[in-house]
């Protein structure tokens, strides 16, 4: 492959009609490079090139697809590390959390790998006599990827390893600011025996190559992560081709925390949620609800453990937030902030841009109080360094604000009682509820996936994966008398 020559399509690399520049975020002087534009005819090429080769893996069988899947998860995380660097020099998460990143793709396509033989059905009597029934999981088909930048190789991961542990082909369409990531994730999956155009690479923008991919009715499936105007735009297109979707979107999850916790962990759980990965997390905790009781301390120690974080260059050794992913994104962030102050939540802490050696986007923590439940800071997904703290009086009220919300994604609560952790567990509406832990941090091998406006359609990850990425046929047999 040669500069430009990267997109992957019906096999092969292709140059692009046109190229954009990717800069790294921490230091806007390193060109990290042009990469390739896929125009219209290319999408098509690798439609097309997608629905013969998703016959012949099909074709090829459970044990052909369990070892092409541990092959591409064992290199993963063999080269963690390195494919960290690439993820921590285009998105901006320190090189620990890229490299924690890569590993984590790779568990996915080992653990897919193990699903490829377990792909069962059900057997099942007829209420005919003499009829045999049989329910199988078939694959989709051409299964479309749209995926965002802040995790650029293990989202992608998530949705790929499942679509062709299934049975399916793929046409990916990586976020445009991630170029490098989607490249390396390619070159891995391509270097494997497959047939050509099992799986393609498209890069390009959303407006233009997602949007084609989307209203294709070439594809059978779309899985989108990204915002959640986007998803609606999204889901209008796939019901008018009657495609099947699945998408998360956007959150606001908040982390209650109550007066029986322990101060300590609960500061440190919600630092680690609120501004891990630069709060670029769809499972940041942005809505801290603090029970009166404890909530001057907690705010005092959320402060200082905010403060405490040192903000750098991603490959720097120490640094523990990266720069925001882009320009635009620290624009929308610093808004935030305003709107924050305007309608009269109390900023104690960061919110500023930061000078740093390098020409990065650079931002510090920020810490929001005295913030209601009906402010924009508390309605709307930031995707920023920026937590607000909510005040109340009870575990009811706490719970009542925590599910004041569109959103529905990751929950959680810090308590010792048992009876309100149970209660939480079952009255918050949320996809996924932590007790005692951060809202982010998920594992790899359960359903991952939210409520509202977070989600729309089957569930991701795990083994209800196979929801999306399969349909079911049921077969009814009469094997007659023997002769
Ligand atoms: P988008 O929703 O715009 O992007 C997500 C993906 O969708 C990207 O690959 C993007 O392409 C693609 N896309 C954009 N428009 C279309 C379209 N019309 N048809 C098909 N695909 C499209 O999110 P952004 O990256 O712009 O981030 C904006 C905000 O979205 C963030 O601030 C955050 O609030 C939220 N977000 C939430 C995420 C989550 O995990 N919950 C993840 C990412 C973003 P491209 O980027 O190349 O244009």
């Amino acid at each position: 492959m040669t500069q430009n020559t990267q997109l992957y399509i019906d096999g092969s690399w292709q140059a692009g009609r046109t190229t954009v520049e990717n800069r790294n975020p921490s230091d806007v002087t390193d060109l990290i490079g042009h990469y390739a534009q896929a125009d219209a005819d290319q999408l098509d090429q690798a439609l097309d090139a997608a629905a013969r080769a998703q016959q012949i893996w099909w074709a090829a069988g459970i044990q052909k697809r369990h070892d092409v899947l541990m092959a591409i998860g064992v290199e993963l995380m063999t080269r963690a590390e390195e494919i960290g660097r690439i993820i921590a020099r285009e998105e901006g998460k320190p090189l620990a959390e890229g490299k924690g990143e890569a590993y984590r793709a790779g568990q996915f396509f080992t653990y897919y790998a193990g699903e490829c033989l377990r792909n069962q059905g059900d057997l099942a009597e007829s209420v005919r006599p003499g009829i045999e029934i049989d329910v199988r999981r078939e694959p989709v088909g051409v299964v479309a990827i749209i995926s965002p930048w802040n995790f650029p190789v293990a989202t992608p991961a998530w949705k790929i390893a499942p679509a062709l542990a299934y049975g399916n082909a793929v046409v990916w369409k990586p976020a445009n600011i991630t170029p490098a990531s989607a490249v390396a994730l390619t070159e891995i999956i391509a270097r494997q025996d497959i047939p050509a155009g099992l799986f393609n690479m498209v890069l390009g923008s959303g407006r233009d190559v997602g949007q084609r991919l989307v209203e294709s009715a070439k594809v059978d499936a779309i899985s989108f992560t990204g915002s959640v105007g986007v998803g609606r735009g999204i889901a209008a297109s796939a019901m008018s081709n009657m495609t099947k979707v699945q998408m998360e979107m956007g959150s606001k999850n908040p982390m209650i925390i109550m007066d029986d916790c322990d101060l300590d962990l609960a500061v440190a759980h919600a630092a680690g949620a609120a501004f891990g990965g630069t709060g670029q997390k769809c499972t940041a905790a942005s809505r801290l609800i603090v029970h009166s009781a404890v909530h001057d301390a907690f705010v005092e120690n959320l402060v200082t453990a905010a403060n405490a974080l040192k903000v750098g260059h991603a490959l720097e050794e120490g640094t523990q937030l990266g720069p925001v992913v882009s320009d635009t994104q620290l624009a929308q962030n610093l808004d935030y902030i305003a709107k924050g102050r305007a309608e009269g939540a109390e900023l104690l802490c960061g919110g500023d841009r930061l000078e740093r050696d390098t020409d990065g986007y650079f931002m510090a923590p920020a810490v929001f109080a005295g913030t209601r439940n009906d402010m924009v800071i508390n309605r709307e997904e930031m995707f920023a360094p920026i937590t607000c703290v909510i005040k109340a009086d009870s575990y009811a009220e706490a719970l009542s604000i925590a599910n004041d919300s569109q959103f529905g994604l990751t929950a959680g609560i810090m308590t010792r009682s048992l009876s309100r952790a149970s209660h939480f567990r079952a009255n918050m509406r949320a996809g996924c509820v932590m007790v005692n832990l951060p809202t982010a941090g998920t594992d790899y091998h359960v359903p991952f996936g939210g409520r509202g406006a977070s989600s729309f359609g089957p569930r991701e990850q795990g083994r209800y994966a196979a929801e999306f990425y399969t349909t079911v046929k049921t077969a009814y047999v009469a094997p007659g008398v023997p002769e």
